[in-house]
């Protein structure tokens, strides 16, 4: 009896340590948790916008609360409400003066929406290469990549893990190029303890449906620096001034209409106030994870630069192919299996590799002045390295005690069966 018992157990622990790609029970037993994003504090907000009589930002309160309510959780002097965080981008260069043939600094991993503003403003993307760590600028590529045509640097906090803002602030300041904060993905991220957006000109914020808070499509640029500010609203507003309400139409310099309706501001307001329980939320349960999987071989974490406590949006990981024997693609595979919410390789390519780039077809018929500039393969080693062969995890503020262990026991089990094949077909040969 006790050996039946012993081998029937055997079998069992086996089983639960072996994949499921390799016949092993799943991880997950059910799924991610997850909670309504939008509510009735969105709906009373929207009931209010709408009783107003008016949704256009310079007739009702909305806009104008969620701006000082922004600028007041970031500790910022101005916020500046748009359409999405592209126009908030787009804004921020414009108020720095970024001209036709002026170059801007930018990472080569990032959501487009960093890079469609600065060839807007007939500008040329120039791509220095980031740290394997956090994904985020490498300071000395900035240096190596500044030209007498430097006019800004975008430093972006990936997946909301703050950039190496020391190194990186004063090689501009030294300089006087001005820098230019992508948030898009790092609401609530902190650095040295002040809130992301605030160590450079201009912090830029989106309210997409996919980041911390949304307003379906939204953007606020917060800034510490009044006359900033001013240009900024100019900006979003097609060079128009308002007194009152009321437009005075003698625009002195060319800008689009990126302005946020009092509909985009009633949602924002309500999420706004739940921010701060998601970003919490959200550095419990990556902690814990980061914590736990520190160890398994083959595996390298999301490195958190010094003195920044980060946000999470996502968590991005790499493997090691040659400890594994492995490609992402094939561990990606394994872990999904378990029932993990994994997708290899992140945006695919450097920026850089895009048609566009590559090819240089901005417009349909006639040059843009980022000719000047060659694109293509081997611009920046590093994030072409990270591409290769990251994982990334998604990460909700909902996600349980439950969903992180067996997370924990998924990674654990595909990571070392992928190592323990290797050291099989390694010991046969
Ligand atoms: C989402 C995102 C943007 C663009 O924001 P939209 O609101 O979609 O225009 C820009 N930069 C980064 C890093 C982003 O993640």
């Amino acid at each position: 009896m006790d050996t039946i018992r012993e081998v029937t157990a055997n079998a069992q622990s086996q089983s639960a340590s072996l994949p499921a790609i390799a016949g092993g029970r799943q991880a997950k037993t059910t799924p991610y948790t997850r909670e309504l994003r939008y509510g009735d504090d969105e709906l009373k907000e929207l009931q209010e916008a709408l009783a107003q009589g008016s949704l256009f930002f310079a007739h009702g309160a909305k806009v104008r609360q969620l701006e000082a309510e922004y600028a007041a959780y970031a500790g910022a002097a101005h916020a500046i409400a748009t359409s999405s965080g592209t126009a908030t981008i787009h804004a921020a260069l414009m108020a720095a003066g970024v001209s036709p043939g002026d170059e801007v600094i930018v990472p080569p991993i990032t959501d487009m929406g960093s890079i469609v503003p600065i060839l807007f403003q007939g500008a040329i993307p120039v791509f220095a290469d980031i740290e394997f760590g956090s994904a985020n600028l490498d300071p000395s590529s900035v240096e190596k990549n500044i030209t007498d045509k430097t006019r800004a640097i975008l430093v972006v906090h990936l997946a909301g893990i703050a950039a190496n803002m020391d190194a990186i602030k004063q090689i501009a300041d030294e300089r006087k190029i001005a820098i230019i904060e992508d948030c898009a993905q790092a609401h609530g991220c902190t650095y040295d303890g002040v809130m992301v957006g605030n160590l450079g000109i201009a912090g830029c914020y989106s309210l997409n449906e996919f980041k911390h808070i949304s307003c379906g499509d939204g953007g606020v640029v917060v800034t510490n620096d009044a006359r900033f500010a001013q240009r900024c609203r100019l900006s979003i507003d097609k060079a128009y001034t308002r007194d009152f309400g009321k437009a005075r139409r003698s625009p002195s310099f060319l800008a689009n209409n990126y302005r946020m309706t009092e509909l985009q501001a009633a949602v924002a307001r309500a999420q706004l106030r739940k921010l701060d329980s998601i970003v919490s939320r959200r550095r419990v349960w990556c902690g814990e994870l980061s914590q736990r999987l520190s160890g398994i071989r083959g595996l390298h974490l999301p490195e958190v630069t010094p003195r920044c406590d980060p946000s999470w949006w996502f968590y991005l990981m790499r493997i090691d192919p040659e400890v594994l024997n492995a490609s992402a693609d094939r561990v990606t595979e394994a872990l999904r299996a378990e029932g993990m919410p994994v997708t290899a390789h992140y945006i695919g390519e450097p920026i850089y590799q895009y048609p566009l780039f590559v090819n240089h077809s901005a417009f349909d018929h006639a040059d843009h002045p980022f000719v000047a500039r060659q694109y293509g393969k081997g611009l920046c080693p590093n994030a072409e390295r990270i591409l290769d062969t990251c994982i990334m995890l998604s990460v909700n503020e909902a996600y349980s005690a439950k969903d992180l262990s067996e997370t924990v026991n998924a990674f654990e089990k595909v990571f070392n069966w992928f190592a323990s094949q290797r050291r099989m077909a390694v010991a046969a040969t």
